[in-house]
């Protein structure tokens, strides 16, 4: 029987996890070492009985007595916090999930790659923050990664049985987010509920107001370069509002591969869940007569400067990554606390990279994995200072 673990369990790549386990059989099919949430409990605890998971995990302290309470009378171990979360990791499951949003996905991963596990890596932060560590552990200790995000899901697909060295481009697509046809002078008053609302896909708010700032690609441009150890020029971003070709793969002699799909999380999931089988999944089949015409265009950089910091983050190497990963989030909880604006993120973003390269403190060479949560915990406080600066109150 397949062992699994699936960190974020509660979000939306979570749930659409949780939801492709019970369909492919449930616990009748999987033993589930461990689950893992934030303050969603109460789900937490009812997917835990679902699945008749081993234990049970909140990401906070606070939140372990509701847990406990629950989870009363099932037979589940109750735990809470960093360390808790990390050893969940170190439970023998083959297949773990990788769903927890952020910079705090990083050390669960890590340590599950330690133990030779596969990794459905739908967290894109890791990679940004910890590419070169992440994939020499892997190597290291003979597991997998196994790529969730469509964009990467995609690229993975159109480059079986291919030849890297073949491989001219790579160009990944976006949807535009929220604010794809707003005007230029309407962004600065954008509001938080304006920028949580995509056009196509259903996710979480964090990344879907990341859409709405090309952040989220900018995240998966690097990841892109960090997984597939591709140059950062040969990897291109185009705009497709329709959202049905997610990655597409330039070979020498001309020819691309694309990958179309509905956008639904649960193919790039249920691909990494089946690996190397492709099993039948709930999807929506595509019926492109009715769709019609698929449309593209290249990104305007004046919209979307994240792209541009993206391309310096990879050129500068070390932990510009992981700065870049936590200036992020810091602007992010900014915006979304209503202390900054939405074009305000960018600015932040740039500045602590600024100071950051000026101060000489991103490094360069191999990093530790203490070096890269020492270098996240720097940037963040850079950019709460910036924050305090920049802010509305
Ligand atoms: P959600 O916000 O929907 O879910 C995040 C999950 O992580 C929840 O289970 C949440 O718990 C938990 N969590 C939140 N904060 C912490 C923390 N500090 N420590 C531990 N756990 C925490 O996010 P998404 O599912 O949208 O995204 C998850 C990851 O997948 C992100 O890296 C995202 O970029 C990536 N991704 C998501 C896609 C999508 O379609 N959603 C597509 C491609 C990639 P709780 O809710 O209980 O508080």
């Amino acid at each position: 029987m397949r062992s699994v673990t699936v960190f974020g369990a509660t979000g939306s790549i979570g749930e659409s996890t949780f939801d492709l386990l019970m369909r492919q059989g449930g616990r009748a099919a999987y033993r589930t070492r461990a689950l893992t949430g934030g303050r969603n409990v109460a789900r937490l605890a009812e997917q835990a009985r679902a699945l008749q998971a081993e234990i049970a995990v909140t990401a906070y302290d606070e939140c372990l007595s509701d847990l406990r309470e629950a989870l009363a009378g099932s037979g589940i171990e109750a735990a809470a916090g960093a360390e808790a979360l990390a050893e969940a990791a170190d439970r023998p499951a083959d297949w773990v999930m990788s769903g927890i949003v952020g910079a705090a996905a990083l050390v669960p991963g890590f340590r599950a790659l330690q133990r030779g596990a596969t990794l459905a890596l739908a967290n894109k932060e890791s990679l940004v923050t910890a590419g070169p560590l992440i994939m020499q552990t892997a190597r290291d200790n003979g597991a997998r990664i196994l790529p969730v995000d469509s964009e990467h899901s995609a690229i993975f697909q159109a480059l079986l049985s291919e030849d890297m060295q073949a491989v001219e481009r790579i160009i990944i697509t976006a949807s535009g987010g929220a604010f794809r046809d707003w005007p230029m002078d309407r962004l600065a008053e954008a509001t938080v509920a304006e920028a949580s609302t995509h056009p196509n896909w259903a996710m979480g708010q964090r990344i879907t107001i990341d859409s709405a700032s090309m952040f989220n690609k900018a995240l998966e441009l690097i990841e892109t370069h960090e997984f597939f150890g591709i140059a950062p020029e040969k990897i291109e971003v185009l705009v497709h509002p329709e959202s049905l070709v997610h990655a597409l793969v330039g070979f020498r002699d001309g020819g691309m591969i694309g990958h179309l799909g509905a956008p639904d999380m649960r193919h790039a999931i249920g691909y990494a869940l089946n690996w190397p089988d492709r099993a039948h999944l709930p999807v929506d089949r595509l019926d492109l007569a009715a769709v019609g015409s698929l449309t593209f265009r290249a990104p305007d950089p004046a919209r979307y400067p994240a792209l541009r910091l993206a391309r310096e983050v990879m050129e500068t190497g070390g932990l510009a990554g992981a700065a870049f990963n936590a200036a992020k989030e810091v602007a992010l909880d900014a915006f979304i606390s209503g202390r900054i604006g939405f074009l305000d993120m960018a600015g932040v973003v740039e500045t602590v990279l600024d100071r950051m390269v000026g101060q000489g403190a991103l490094g360069k060479g191999a990093l530790s994995l203490d070096m890269i949560l020492e270098g996240d915990r720097e940037a963040r406080r850079v950019a709460r200072a910036v924050v305090e600066k920049t802010g509305r109150t």
